[in-house]
């Protein structure tokens, strides 16, 4: 008996049934498979095989709207063709691409060859035609990537984990492949949360200020102490290295610091009223706060309304190697100053440190980065270099402190260098207040 062959009608084009469930699987612009087509696909060949064998890929291409400003619409969907094209050539029978639509495509690639498809991606040439004549133009990719860890895997996260690699990928920039791991993830998860639940977590006074105390190891007596800040979130404690960087990126560190500087106005305030020494108490300040044009005027007024003296607090910030931060952090550190503020160049020796530093910042306080003493490949030319800071920095007239002591032969070294405040594990961890305050009420160690 003949088939049936039904045929329907849309915009004058005739479709068989055998077309129209075909069109209905493919993206109309490649002919690739698209999302659902896509997705069955790399369903049946990971599990025909081993899903950890495979890596999952979402990638689009870089700077695509200005290629299709460039030639136009119609030659934009003749390169995404080709492009399709390409990929089809370079997949083997055991592995799957899709097409998404627009400039978005996926692929599913064995891991063995994950490098050499990432290596692919980075140069597609396609032939196109520029007034008459051939041009080659070459194409690259950002991409997210998964490599499947398990066994198990939920179909939605074929697509899913690779495209926010994807999103990652273009929120930095200058990264054009990022990897989805199971920790990455929950990274990703963290930040989330992180971002979601900050605003509640500041009016609900979750965050708290630890002190780190700062002894001068000629008569081991606490001279300072850090504030450092730290997020009570479910009845765990977060670390800011956990929460800083998110908080950081979408500009919301500043209501934090400013937080944090009114908790320690107040700490000090509560030793002075209960007949305590106080010490001064150092504060990090974000360079991102460097955006609010009146930062320096605003930590003056919040010291000046918690009514303490003012010359027991000390702004930290670190150094840069942007050319405009470095003007705007210049002007800060001078604007502190003049309103009679100290302030202290944080975790210098960290990556980028220029000794015009020491020159054009008029900061009372070096605090020299503990990865400076924390190498194993320490050699004399280092402690010639450290020797010269510690001087340099103490003839320009600023006090000198190392941070990340933690044993006696990095002490020794350190004050041979001729630095004597310390701060770090070797005397003792940040502290929370209550802890910190015995320490006020005895300073020696
Ligand atoms: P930082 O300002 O350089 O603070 C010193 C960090 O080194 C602290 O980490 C401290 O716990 C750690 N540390 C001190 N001594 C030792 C040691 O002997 N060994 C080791 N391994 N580590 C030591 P923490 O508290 O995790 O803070 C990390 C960073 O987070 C700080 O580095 C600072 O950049 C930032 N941060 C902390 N609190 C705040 C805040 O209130 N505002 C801002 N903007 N940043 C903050
Ligand atoms: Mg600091
Ligand atoms: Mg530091």
């Amino acid at each position: 008996m003949r088939p049936s062959v039904s045929c329907f009608f849309y915009n004058e084009i005739i479709f068989t049934n055998e077309q129209a469930e075909k069109s209905a699987m493919t993206q109309y612009l490649s002919g690739l498979p698209n999302a659902g087509a896509y997705v069955n696909q790399a369903i049946r060949l990971v599990m025909a095989g081993v899903p950890s064998d495979y890596s999952a890929f979402y990638f689009d291409i870089r700077g695509f709207s200005r290629i299709n400003r460039k030639y136009g619409q119609m030659q934009g969907d003749g390169i995404i063709r080709r492009y399709g094209r390409k990929l089809v050539e370079f997949i083997q029978k055991n592995e799957c691409v899709g097409h998404l639509g627009g400039d978005k495509f996926v692929a599913m690639i064995r891991q063995e060859r994950k490098d050499a498809f990432i290596a692919f991606l980075s140069d597609v040439v396609i032939e196109i035609d520029k007034d008459g004549s051939p041009e080659k133009l070459h194409i690259s990719a950002t991409i997210g990537e998964w490599d499947i860890e398990r066994d198990e895997i939920d179909p939605s996260e074929i697509i899913g984990r690779p495209s926010l690699g994807l999103s990652y990928a273009k929120s930095e920039l200058g990264t054009t492949v990022v990897s989805v791991t199971d920790a990455a993830l929950e990274k990703l998860n963290q930040k989330k949360t992180v971002l979601g639940t900050y605003r509640d977590a500041l009016e609900n006074d979750e965050f708290i200020v630890y002190y780190q105390p700062k002894v001068d190891s000629r008569g081991n007596i606490l001279v300072g102490a850090e504030g450092l800040v730290r997020w009570m979130h479910d009845g765990e404690m977060v670390s800011p290295g956990v929460f800083i960087p998110p908080l950081e990126q979408n500009g919301d560190i500043l209501l934090l610091d400013y937080y944090v500087l009114q908790r320690a106005c107040a700490d000090i305030r509560g030793w002075v009223k209960a007949g305590l020494e106080p010490v001064v108490i150092s504060v990090n300040f974000s360079r991102k706060d460097l955006a609010d044009r009146h930062l320096a005027e605003n930590i003056f007024n919040i010291i000046e309304e918690s009514g303490i003296d003012k010359s027991l607090i000390e702004i930290e910030v670190t150094e840069t190697v942007d050319e405009e931060e470095h003007g705007t952090l210049t002007e800060f550190i001078n604007s502190l100053c003049d309103l009679g503020i100290r302030t202290a160049i944080d975790d210098f020796g960290a990556g980028y440190s220029s000794l015009s530093t020491l020159r054009e910042f008029r900061a009372n306080t070096l605090k020299i980065d503990r990865s400076f003493i924390n190498t194993d490949d320490f050699s004399w030319k280092d402690e010639v270099i450290l020797t010269d800071i510690i001087h340099m920095a103490g003839e320009l007239g600023m006090d000198v402190i190392t941070e990340g002591v933690e044993r006696e032969d990095q002490l020794a070294l350190v004050n041979n260098a001729g630095c004597h405040v310390i701060q770090g594990f070797f005397y003792d961890r940040p502290l929370p207040k209550e802890e910190f305050e015995k320490r006020l009420m005895d300073k020696q160690y």
